[in-house]
């Protein structure tokens, strides 16, 4: 693991990206673990480019690690809606989306996730409209989430769930796992099922980070 990440990752991580890594270390401490780590970030880049996505979804920004990951691999008239309930976070890397020049790439939303999803599938214009989505909020609502994002994104589009290892808790029996894991445990191992017998999506559960669950939007005559 550290072989891959001194050899590969690190040395190919983009100046920016490291900076607000670093600016998000300096104010949130041990928090900061929330931003993805590099080997994610360079496998998400290579997929939205390997998608051509034009126009995703993030839900769950904190300080933007995987937003400006996502800004900057989007072509120049790319759209990103991003949702967040805390702008601070967002503020704190801000000024690095600015500096690489991909701000106006970015919609935030200040606000909870689920309100602009339905916002957005009542609004009638936006359903089958995205290419990718990246969901990283509260683990509690991923499963609510699916049921817009199954709507809101493309056959052939990608929903990515984020955590879905939550620490490989999800692997080791309840009495084992500290007691601070449990609940959200519950809800990925919930989402984890769910997702593995959803016949309207395909999926690969990727072991890189704390786990990375992609959902490939089906058309309705297709079978996975
Ligand atoms: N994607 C980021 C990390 C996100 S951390 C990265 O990889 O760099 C999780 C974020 O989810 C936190 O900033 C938290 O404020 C946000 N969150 C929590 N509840 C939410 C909700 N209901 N809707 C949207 N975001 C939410
Ligand atoms: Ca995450």
């Amino acid at each position: 693991m550290q072989y891959i990440l001194e050899t590969s990752c690190y040395p190919r991580e983009h100046e920016l990206l490291k900076q607000l890594r670093e600016a998000t270390v300096e104010k949130y401490q041990y928090w900061s673990i929330m931003n993805m780590p590099v080997d994610e970030g360079l496998l998400l880049s290579v997929l939205l480019k390997i998608m051509n996505a034009k126009k995703t979804l993030e839900l769950g920004v904190f300080t933007g690690y995987s937003l400006l990951t996502t800004a900057l691999a989007l072509p120049a008239d790319g759209k990103i809606t991003a949702i967040d309930p805390d702008k601070e976070a967002y503020e704190v890397g801000l000024p690095f989306i600015q500096k690489a020049g991909v701000e106006h790439k970015i919609d935030f939303f200040h606000s909870d996730a689920f309100s602009v999803l339905k916002d957005l599938i009542n609004n009638g214009k936006e359903e089958g409209s995205f290419d990718f989505a990246f969901v990283d909020a509260d683990k509690k609502n991923y499963i609510n989430y699916h049921e817009l994002l199954v709507k809101l994104v493309k056959v052939g589009g990608i929903i990515a769930y984020d955590n879905t290892l939550w620490f490989g808790s999800v692997a080791e029996p309840e009495e084992t796992v500290a007691e601070t894991l449990r609940p959200d445990r519950n809800h990925v191992i919930k989402l984890n099922d769910f997702l593995a017998g959803d016949s309207r999506v395909e999926l690969a559960f990727v072991s890189i980070g704390d786990g990375l669950t992609l959902c490939r939007r089906l058309a309705s005559t297709e079978t996975n």
